[in-house]
């Protein structure tokens, strides 16, 4: 099975797809990565969730990358002695660290970091931005705030403070707890929510210690400064635009977006670009015209993969979804537009000869009928410089290591496919050629480009290339050599 479009397609899974039946029909329909949210579920019914999906892998025979999202460091308020409080605007309203249960003058904050760290004039945004607070006055253990615009508070809703760098351990002691347990399961990626400097990711790689890649959601103003360090310290990034758009004004995400898209594609590092893509298909079988064309100006921008959060874990129509999605990837994907946009957007540092091949296997891509790149890759460097260069034909990544495999199939034009250990580069070149006529991308007579490194097992040292017929009769001689 393969799929007829480069931009990959992450499915978050949840009430609404925790079963067997629905995680594979969301798999058929597109889904190439499946994300864990650890801010809901408990263990058991993840562990339950990552072996249904290994063994979907199994039966399929395709490599299927899981994603474990992080909740990090989200502040919530305390509890109301009444549930909850209407705040009206120009209201006082005081912020405290006494527990006993709010009311409609004040409310419990219990996190003492943040009021050592918050100015007179500072912003606290609660209940995903709905109500604005501002800071009046201030000392160790309160802030006295003027409501600036009023709404509903509600027991341990959750609190922004966009302006101020936290004082917050990146990972909270949860986050630590859901860290080693998605590195024992075996997840392919870790994702870290609110990063807010290169050094939480630094931390969290620590923790890591190689069992996963690590993807940096952006979605504090803070991080979006740091941006650069923070890039150069991850192996990917999710563009968050949810809490991102609460923590900036949401006309600073498009922007924000394009940037990041742009940087992570010169960097050769996958980007998600995430939340309420579909989000009216939570309740209703078809997206509205402003989502179609919002996926569609992700996958134009050149993003690495699209995601559906609530869409496809806790609505109504999960399915529908990924296959509107898949839809709209192919048919923006077959405009000539696609390929313009593209080719004008590419950028890359290219300094090594790695990088020479690998954009000469594009620019053959581009001047001759050739069905398909393919690259041997171990660490999964060689195939990542492969697909920065967004090429005209898919990518056949091979690799003996099924942990790159997986963590590949987040990246844009990626087929991985299994293969042994090879030793010799015409060995290289039939196992490509198999591949890519099992996988139904060429027929004898088509031709491909192969990339390899020589001596095989070193990461990034792609010295070769070769153009070579699919054809069976090379294959046969070797079966037999
Ligand atoms: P979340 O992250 O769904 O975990 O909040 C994505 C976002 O904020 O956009
Ligand atoms: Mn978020």
């Amino acid at each position: 099975m393969r799929r007829l479009r480069s931009v990959k397609i992450v499915a978050t899974l949840g009430p609404a797809s925790d079963d067997k039946e629905t995680i594979q029909a969301l798999f058929e329909a597109g889904a190439d990565v499946f994300r864990l949210n650890m801010s809901h579920g408990t263990h058991d019914e993840l562990r339950v969730r990552h072996a249904i999906i290994r063994e979907i892998e199994r039966e399929l025979d395709r490599p299927i990358c899981i994603l474990a999202d992080l909740q990090g460091p989200k502040l919530r308020c305390g509890a109301f002695a009444n549930g909850s409080e209407m705040l009206l605007k120009g209201a006082s309203f005081r912020l405290d660290l006494d527990t006993t249960p709010g009311d409609l003058n004040r409310v419990c904050l219990p996190h003492p970091e943040i009021f050592a760290a918050l100015d007179v004039g500072e912003t606290l945004l609660v209940n995903d931005g709905k109500i604005r607070l501002k800071v009046e006055s201030c000392g160790k253990d309160f802030a006295d705030c003027v409501v600036e615009v009023g709404g509903e508070i509600s027991n341990r809703k959750g609190v922004n403070v966009p302006d101020v760098i936290l004082p917050l351990a990146a990972l909270s002691d949860k986050d630590r707890g859901d860290l080693e347990f998605a590195c024992a399961l075996g997840v392919d990626w870790i994702a870290l929510s609110f990063v807010q400097r290169p050094e939480d990711v630094l931390e969290a790689r620590e923790l890591v210690d190689g069992r996963a890649a690590i993807l940096s959601k952006i979605e504090k103003p803070a991080a979006v400064k740091a941006f650069g360090a923070i890039l150069m310290v991850s192996d990917g990034i999710m563009v968050a635009r949810g809490d991102l758009g609460v923590e900036l004004p949401v006309q600073n995400v498009p922007p924000i977006q394009k940037r990041l898209v742009r940087a992570c594609r010169h960097a050769g590092k996958p980007v998600i670009v995430a939340t309420q893509m579909m989000e009216s298909m939570i309740t209703s079988p078809i997206p509205t015209r402003a989502e179609v064309s919002d996926v569609a100006t992700a996958i134009y921008e050149g993003a690495d993969a699209v995601m559906l959060s609530a869409e496809s874990a806790a609505g109504d129509y999960p399915i529908e979804a990924v296959t509107m999605m898949n839809n709209v990837a192919i048919e923006v994907e077959q405009d000539p537009t696609y390929r313009e946009v593209i080719e004008a957007s590419r950028s890359a540092e290219r300094a090594s000869v790695a990088d020479a091949i690998t954009v000469a296997a594009r620019e053959i891509a581009e001047t001759t009928e050739v069905n398909a790149i393919c690259c041997f890759t171990h660490s999964g460097t060689t195939a990542l410089k492969v697909a920065r260069e967004r090429p005209r034909v898919p990518i056949i990544a091979l690799t003996p290591l099924v942990g790159t495999a997986r963590r590949l199939s987040l990246s844009w034009g990626m087929h991985c496919v299994m293969t042994a250990e090879v030793r010799r580069f015409k060995l290289a070149v039939v196992s490509a050629a198999r591949a890519a006529k099992d996988y139904g991308f060429g027929e004898d007579e088509d031709s491909i480009v192969v990339t390899a490194g020589i001596p095989f097992n070193v990461a990034g040292s792609t010295n070769i290339l070769r153009v070579s017929k699919i054809e069976m009769r090379l294959m046969d001689d070797l079966d037999t050599e």
